[in-house]
């Protein structure tokens, strides 16, 4: 029901432009529907990537709008990570590995760096903050430009639990709150229980009680919880979406909490 795929998400501005978070297993599925959309026409769109670690790019070689000429996608990544992103995309295509080199795409593939923590581009407003992960990720806060009110945030590896204080330049929990502040949709890390959590602190992954404490503490208006544990059954998942109800109408909360499945369409 909640699906396996890896992480990738797909925004659409006012004006219909496209943005993908993360390029994991979920982009196969998200090429084929732009595709069967775009009835010929040429694709083009902005790629955020929060991080390049393997969940997270796994799926671009099987982006079909990338291998189709005439397409364009801009691949984005923070400044201090984006040589390695580049190196690791282009040597998940090497011949060893892969039949097409990343270089016979026929689509135009541009990389390009993060412009700064804050800017305004193709009428977004979009905001990038250095999250708690080993070996460093990005979290995101995408808006309709002059409409911060619909702003989806979108941190999908972050470790809440103060063990998460140790990752490179990690930013405290009182900073992600104000970066998550008054979102419409926080889409944010929730992969294991308490007990799992204990055993997996200093991984940079999140207890689904701390995501729902995140949330209520930013007072967004849905949480979405996402980077499923990949062992997890539905029905499991389904309890643990369950507690966290429970927990928001103990806490007198106000937050919708849903979990992220194959498809799921919010609005803003
Ligand atoms: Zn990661
Ligand atoms: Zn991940």
């Amino acid at each position: 029901m909640y699906g396996g795929n890896t992480t990738c998400v797909e925004i659409r501005g006012d004006d219909g432009h496209l943005v993908i978070l993360d390029a994991g297993t979920g982009i196969r599925e998200l090429g084929r529907s732009l595709v069967a959309d775009s009835q010929g026409r040429p694709i083009s769109g902005d790629v955020f990537f929060s991080h390049a670690h393997w969940d997270h790019i796994q799926g671009l070689p099987f982006f079909t709008p990338a291998f189709q000429a005439g397409n364009h996608f801009r691949l984005y990544g923070a400044p201090a990570l984006l040589t390695s992103l580049e190196v690791v995309l282009r040597q998940q295509m090497s011949p060893v590995v892969f039949p097409v080199a990343f270089d016979a795409l026929h689509a135009r593939m541009e990389f390009r760096e993060l412009a700064g923590h804050r800017w305004s581009e193709n009428g977004m407003d979009v905001r990038a903050i250095g999250v708690r992960h080993p070996g460093g990720a990005l979290g995101f806060r995408l808006s309709p430009s002059g409409a911060a009110d619909r702003s989806v945030v979108f941190i999908p590896d972050n470790e809440l639990d103060r063990f998460g204080d140790e990752a490179p330049g990690a930013p405290t929990r009182d900073e992600l709150v104000r970066f998550a502040h008054g979102a419409k949709v926080l889409i944010h890390d929730a992969m294991y229980t308490g007990a799992e959590y204990m055993g997996h602190r200093g991984w940079g992954h999140s207890s689904y009680r701390d995501a729902v404490e995140f949330a209520i503490a930013a007072e967004v208006e849905t949480l979405v919880l996402f980077h499923h544990e990949p062992e997890r059954t539905d029905e499991a998942l389904a309890g643990q979406l369950a507690l966290c109800h429970q927990m928001v109408a103990e806490r007198r909360g106000t937050v919708r909490v849903v979990a992220a499945s194959e498809g799921m369409e919010i609005g803003l």
